[in-house]
């Protein structure tokens, strides 16, 4: 969600910036703003706009001169306290009692900000926003005294919410100062320069040797020449410490980022969602490298050791997340239960947080996210451990905050996920939570036998991905023919019926289309009232113990006149009798627990179709945002 981009260094930071700014735009914004300093007590240049970084860089590249320096902030806003304007736009600034700007970029929600706003109007500050940060960026120019990162320190204790946030002065024009509670922030260090950025894609063109800034730490980062005055000038001189907000000094561990340049491109696709999507044979090929024994029948999961035995004796699992990541946590529930016998829930973490819940001796708390800085995912991942539950990860990003913050983990593996609309990471969160199923039933309830059996039909599973992916102009042509219609149903059951939520989702964000995903048999229960003339109903119908009843399922769809799209197991002729031709979207036959794997890639090519008929922005849809990091 929103993003920061801030330099110090020896390189012009205009055009830095900017390209940092449209490596972050895939996570979803409305509005974007640069800040530069010059130089000493020269002020600190501003431009913001609404709409696009592109507008923004045309701003900057119209009067390059003016944003000249080699210190600077930037922004891409998602709005939370105040409208999509140009004045609400970041970065903010504010008037040091001895006569400085400061100027701020902020990430997250200052809680506590109209308390603030009043105190600071009665210390004379006027306020031109309605944003919280505008509040942030003057309490602390009000506590400047010379010293950004003292004033900084100073004004978070007085903080309550979350944040990270880049803050510069132009009376020390060699000093960025950054700070984090609750939203992410990463340090690059680079040759005669520091990168800051809420995202490590911005990042990676400068450097691969990164800082995690942990919750209320601030990191004072110092680039300039040694010695400006001379001729010709002396070299650069770089600086950094990081400090808890009492001003005492951490150290911290440098580690090298696991990202390329290239796994950020487009690579010759039209959008990052179908890059992803074609991507996804290889995601999950990679997801499995190293974790499947199949002459053994045994799943290796490295994150995991030294916790095996208490896995074993884990009396509940709970698979918590949102959105996407809720569904994969659904499917998590259903494999933990069927496959290692083990009680399990899958819980919404904003609600699951909140609801005083009930942690008994023996839960595994499971945390499932794309980013690792789900903020609601966070918050639940801290009730539940406080409660003393055992705490796992399943999530991308290595060494995000979630990440840290479990006890142990496992990685998706399936490279960094640009399009906003998550595709490979839900099946790589999937295929993990499928490994934990089969980690911890093996050594329970699973024969050798049968585990080796799972375990031979999962390895085949990236090949039957690249075999449905060949579909797409198929269910491109099938869509064509129902993508006016604004209401859909996707049903299924057992573990399909995750995925009929998965599929509904996925419409709804990407082309607008108002879709419900619900399990089959509960459509005649009530929804089965919006059922008219040519509605399309989706059914994701693969052969296993409860095909006869969706069957039946479909039969009420149809005499009902709705239109049906099904996805079904290859070889089932039976099916085709139900939908008009090409309206069947085929994938090979596995056993039931694996087929989510599948059955929701026909699903995903459904939505990303639609939406490009519909001339929608695929990676960029409306009011989304790549990773949520408010509550
Ligand atoms: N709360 C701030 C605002 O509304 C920051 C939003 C963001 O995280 O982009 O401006």
């Amino acid at each position: 969600m929103c993003g920061i981009v801030a330099y110090v260094g020896s390189k012009p930071v205009a055009p830095v910036l900017i390209e940092g700014l449209k490596r972050l735009e895939y996570r979803g914004y409305d509005s974007a703003g640069v800040a530069v300093a010059p130089g000493p007590d020269q002020g600190v240049v501003v431009g913001r706009s609404v709409g696009r970084v592109s507008v923004l860089e045309s701003l900057v590249d119209k009067d390059p001169d003016r944003y000249e320096g080699c210190l600077g902030i930037a922004h891409t806003r998602w709005a939370t306290h105040g409208a999509v304007t140009e004045h609400n736009a970041h970065p903010h600034t504010g008037r040091t009692r001895c006569g400085h700007t400061v100027a701020l970029v902020h990430n997250g929600i200052i809680e506590n900000y109209a308390t603030l706003r009043k105190y600071l109007e009665s210390k004379g500050h006027d306020f031109y926003s309605e944003t919280d940060t505008e509040v942030l960026c003057k309490l602390i120019a009000e506590l400047y005294d010379g010293d950004l990162e003292a004033a900084a320190q100073k004004a978070l204790q007085e903080v309550t919410g979350a944040y990270a946030l880049a803050v510069i002065c132009d009376r020390e024009p060699h000093t960025l100062v950054a700070a984090r509670k609750g939203s992410p922030l990463i340090i690059g260090i680079a040759d005669n320069a520091y990168v800051v950025a809420s995202d490590q894609s911005a990042i990676v063109a400068h450097t691969t040797q990164v800082i995690h800034l942990n919750d209320y730490q601030v990191a004072r980062l110092c680039a300039g020449p040694l010695d400006k005055h001379k001729d010709p000038p002396a070299p650069w001189a770089v600086d950094f410490r990081t400090t808890t907000l009492e001003n005492e000094i951490v150290s911290q561990e440098i580690t090298e980022l696991e990202m390329d340049l290239q796994q950020i491109e487009l690579a010759g696709y039209e959008h990052y969602m179908l890059k992803e999507i074609m991507e996804q044979p290889e995601a999950i090929r990679t997801c499995l490298r190293g974790r499947i024994d199949q002459r053994e029948g045994r799943v290796v999961l490295g994150g995991l050791n030294g916790l095996a035995r208490d896995l074993v004796r884990a009396k509940r699992f709970i698979m918590t997340g949102q959105g996407t990541a809720y569904h994969a946590g659904i499917i998590g529930e259903y494999l933990m239960e069927d496959v290692a016998k083990v009680p399990a829930r899958a819980a919404y973490a904003s609600e699951f947080r909140y609801r005083n819940p009930i942690i008994e001796d023996g839960s595994v708390i499971v945390a499932i996210s794309q980013s690792g800085e789900t903020a609601d995912t966070l918050a639940a991942l801290h009730e539940a451990k406080e409660r003393g539950a055992l705490a796992l990860g399943a999530v991308n990003v290595v060494g995000s905050t979630i990440s840290r913050e479990t006890d142990a983990g496992v990685y998706l593996r399936v490279g960094p996920e640009i399009g906003v609309a998550s595709t490979k990471a839900f099946l790589g969160q999937v295929a993990v939570l499928t490994l934990m199923a089969l980690y911890v039933g093996k050594r329970k309830y699973l024969s050798t036998t049968d585990a080796a059996s799972y375990l031979a039909e999962f390895a085949r599973v990236p090949d039957h991905i690249a075999k449905i992916v060949e579909h797409s102009d198929q269910i491109r042509d099938c869509v064509k023919q129902v993508v006016d219609r604004n209401n859909w149903l996707f049903l299924g059951r057992g573990y399909n019926y995750p995925v009929a939520l998965e599929g509904a989702l996925k419409l709804k964000e990407l082309s607008y289309i108002h879709a419900e995903g619900m399990p089959a048999a509960e459509m005649k229960h009530g929804p089965i009232a919006l059922i008219d003339e040519g509605m399309p109903v989706v059914f994701v119908a693969t052969q296993g113990s409860q095909y006869d009843k969706v069957i039946s399922n479909i039969e009420e769809v149809k005499a009902r006149g709705g239109r049906i799209l099904a996805v079904a197991t290859e070889g089932d002729s039976h099916i085709t009798r139900y939908c008009e031709d090409g309206f069947v979207f085929f994938v090979p036959h596995v056993p039931e627990p694996l087929q989510p794997l599948l059955t929701v890639v026909p699903l995903q090519l459904l939505a990303y179709h639609a939406a490009v008929i519909r001339g929608h922005d695929v990676d960029k849809p409306r009011n989304l945002a790549k990773s949520v990091t408010v509550e």
